[in-house]
């Protein structure tokens, strides 16, 4: 590593169906690579009914909260480890999604958008559906939920912030309608005063990118707006990846600090050359 390790927000249980390892072993993961602190952020259940496969159901939420709970305690003293949850913006499940936030003492909330409609285009079983669609209005749809979510004020963390490129599909170079649509969803994150992600997931699929692009880290930056690192591990071996790319981008945009959580209250922590 040529960083200090900083905190890895990001991480799922099996409880999403697309995941493995034991809160325990995410733990281990991160003590090996030299980490003092995670926190553990599984797809949440959802309002309403609302289901899909990559999540958990809410039956499960209570044992997701008893593994993470215990694995902190276990290793107090030697891994920090914070309890947040990768909660999902729909637009109508607000109110039922700020009720689940309010029945426990999360550290953080990361929200994220994977919907468009009722299509979750970052789901490779989904991906067809992108044949039937027009990039640019996707882009720009995806970009205005991301301002929507900042808006409601519920999520403490904008997770993977352009998400929507995970396929590798682009919009023209240049749309003057997508980049309008990304200002304004970095306004938007910025009146509301959540932090946005950089995420090394997109080094991992097909797009082969950090999340958010350079130019979106750039401009975040000149905003003032702070950014939390978050691996998204989906197991053990995933913790902490990409973390030096990701703190060398933000390096290279004069960000030189990331956030820290506990109980919702963002502290900014110095990102330090080894
Ligand atoms: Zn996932
Ligand atoms: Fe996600
Ligand atoms: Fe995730
Ligand atoms: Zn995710």
């Amino acid at each position: 590593m040529r960083f200090h390790p900083v905190p890895d927000y990001h991480m799922h249980t099996p409880r999403c169906h697309h995941a493995s390892g034991t809160v325990r072993e995410f733990a281990e993961a991160a003590l090996a690579a030299g980490m003092f602190e995670i926190g553990m952020s599984d797809h949440s259940p959802m309002p309403n009914g609302f289901m899909d496969d990559w999540r958990m159901n809410p039956a499960e939420l209570h044992g997701y909260l008893t593994e993470v709970e215990q694995v902190r305690d276990a290793l107090a003293g030697k891994l920090t480890v914070r309890v947040g949850l990768e909660a999902d913006f729909r637009p109508g499940s607000e109110a039922g999604v700020a009720r689940m936030i309010a029945l426990y003492d999360w550290d953080y909330v990361i929200g994220s958008v994977h919907y468009i409609d009722d299509w979750d285009f970052d789901n490779p079983a989904r991906l067809a559906h992108w044949d039937e669609v027009g990039i640019e209005e996707v882009y720009c749809a995806y970009f205005d939920l991301v301002a929507q979510s900042a808006a409601t004020g519920m999520f403490d963390i904008i997770g993977h912030p352009d998400l929507i490129k995970k396929f590798g599909h682009r919009p023209p170079e240049g749309s003057a309608r997508v980049l309008e649509a990304e200002e304004a969803m970095l306004q938007a994150v910025k009146q509301a005063g959540c932090a946005l992600e950089i995420s090394s997931a997109g080094l991992r699929k097909p797009v082969g990118e950090i999340y958010p692009h350079p130019r979106i880290v750039k401009r975040a930056a000149d905003l003032g707006i702070p950014f939390a690192y978050g691996s998204d591990a989906h197991g053990p071996d995933a913790v902490a990846h990409g973390m030096d790319a990701c703190l060398e981008l933000l390096e290279a945009s004069n960000v030189h600090e990331v956030c820290a959580f506990a109980d919702r209250k963002r502290t900014m922590q110095p990102i330090r050359r080894v």
